[in-house]
C-alpha cells in the first residue's frame, strides 16, 4: 500500500492510506531522525500477519520545506512534498502582522512555493486607524495593495458569513499547502469550515511544542479528504531569518527583482548605496517603502548571523 505520512511521534507514524489513517512503526533499513522521513512523504506500507503496520520504503520527494540552521550549517525538513503556502492575515483583530507576512513570502520563495495570501474576517469592520474602509469585501485594505501589485494572489475570507470559503477549497484542492500566520487570525476556524462532516479540530493548528494536544514541533499534514492537505508546521511561524545567505534575500522580494540588475554594484545590498536601482524605485513611489523596510530588518538579521562574533558583543 502507498500512504502520506500525517504525522511521526516518537518513532509512531500517522499515515493516511486511502482514506484510513493507520499506526506504522519504521523499518529497521531506514534510518530515523535526520529528514529521512518527514511529514507529507510518500511511503511504502505493509500490514503485517498480526495487523501491525510498518512504513518500508520512503518514496522519492518532489521537494521540501526545509528550514536551514546557519549554526548547524544544516537543514531541518519541515515538510516533504509541499505544494503551496498560504499565508494567513486577518482583516482586523488581529491587525495584519505585515512583517510576519513578509518572513512567510520569504520562506516560500526560497523553497520555491508558489505562495498566496488568505484575507480573512472580511465580515469585519477595518479598523479607522488602519486606513481601510469598512468592507464591501473585494476591496482590499491599502496595506496589501503591495503584495497583490506583486502578484500574490488574494483570497478574502469569512468563517462567520462563509464568503470565499469554497474558492480557498478549489485552490488547495490536490495539493499539500503549509498554513501559516499569526495566532488569532482564524487558521483553527478555516480548518473546521474546509473540513467535511463535523470533524472539530478547533485549536489544533499553530499549537506550540508541548502546550496543546501535540507535544511535537515536526507538525503535522491534516487532510481535507479530497486529496488536499494542509500542513501545520510550527518552525515556519518562528522562521528566522538568520537561516539566510545576506546576497540571496533580495530576490525572495520577488517585486525587487526587475531592478536587481540595475544598480551600481553588482553586490549591492540596496541599503544605502550610490546608484542602487532598488532604493531609487522605493524613493519614486514604484516600491513600497514598507516592504523594503521588511528586507532591511530581514538583511540585518542575516548578516548578524553571518558574523556570529559580533553577537557575543566586546
Ligand atoms: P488561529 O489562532 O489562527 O487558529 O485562530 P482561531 O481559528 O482560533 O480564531 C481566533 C478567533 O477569531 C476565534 O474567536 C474565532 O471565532 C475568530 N474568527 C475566526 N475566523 C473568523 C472570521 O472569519 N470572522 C470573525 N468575525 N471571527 C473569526
Ligand atoms: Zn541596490
Amino acid at each position: 500500500m502507498i500512504g502520506r505520512v500525517l504525522q511521526g511521534v516518537g518513532g509512531v507514524y500517522r499515515v493516511y492510506v486511502d482514506g484510513a489513517e493507520l499506526e506504522c512503526s519504521l523499518r529497521g533499513r531506514i534510518k530515523q531522525g535526520e529528514g529521512s522521513i518527514a511529514v507529507g512523504d510518500r511511503v511504502e506500507v505493509d500490514q503485517q500477519a498480526d495487523g501491525s503496520c510498518c512504513i518500508e520504503a520512503v518514496l522519492p520527494r518532489r521537494g521540501q520545506l526545509s528550514r536551514r540552521s546557519f549554526a548547524k550549517r544544516r537543514e531541518q525538513v519541515l515538510a516533504a512534498n509541499v505544494d503551496q503556502l498560504a499565508a494567513v492575515v486577518a482583516l482586523t483583530r488581529p491587525e495584519p502582522d505585515l512583517f510576519l507576512l513578509d518572513r512567510l513570502l520569504a520562506v516560500a520563495e526560497l523553497n520555491d512555493l508558489d505562495a498566496f495570501i488568505v484575507l480573512n474576517k472580511v465580515d469585519l469592520e477595518a479598523q479607522p486607524e488602519s486606513g481601510a474602509r469598512t468592507p464591501p469585501f473585494h476591496q482590499l485594505p491599502e496595506s496589501l495593495s503591495p503584495y497583490s501589485q506583486a502578484g500574490y494572489e488574494i483570497i478574502p475570507t469569512s468563517v462567520k458569513s462563509g464568503t470565499g470559503i469554497d474558492s480557498l477549497r478549489e485552490r488547495l484542492h490536490g495539493r499539500i499547502t503549509v498554513f501559516a500566520g499569526a495566532s488569532g487570525v482564524g487558521k483553527s476556524s478555516l480548518l473546521n469550515a474546509l473540513l467535511p462532516g463535523l470533524e472539530l479540530r478547533v485549536g489544533t493548528v499553530g499549537t506550540r511544542s508541548g502546550r496543546g494536544r501535540h507535544t511535537t514541533t515536526a507538525g503535522q499534514l491534516i487532510p481535507l479528504g479530497d486529496g488536499s492537505f494542509l500542513a501545520d508546521t510550527p518552525g515556519v511561524q518562528n522562521f528566522e531569518p538568520a537561516a539566510l545567505e545576506p546576497d540571496e534575500l533580495s530576490a525572495v522580494f520577488r517585486e525587487f527583482r526587475p531592478y536587481l540588475d540595475r544598480c551600481r554594484f553588482a553586490d549591492c545590498r540596496h541599503r544605502d548605496e550610490p546608484g542602487c536601482a532598488v532604493r531609487e524605485a522605493v524613493l519614486e513611489g514604484r516600491l513600497s517603502e514598507r516592504r523594503h523596510e521588511s528586507y532591511l530588518a530581514l538583511l540585518e538579521s542575516a548578516e548578524k548571523a553571518a558574523r556570529p562574533w559580533e553577537r557575543q558583543g566586546p
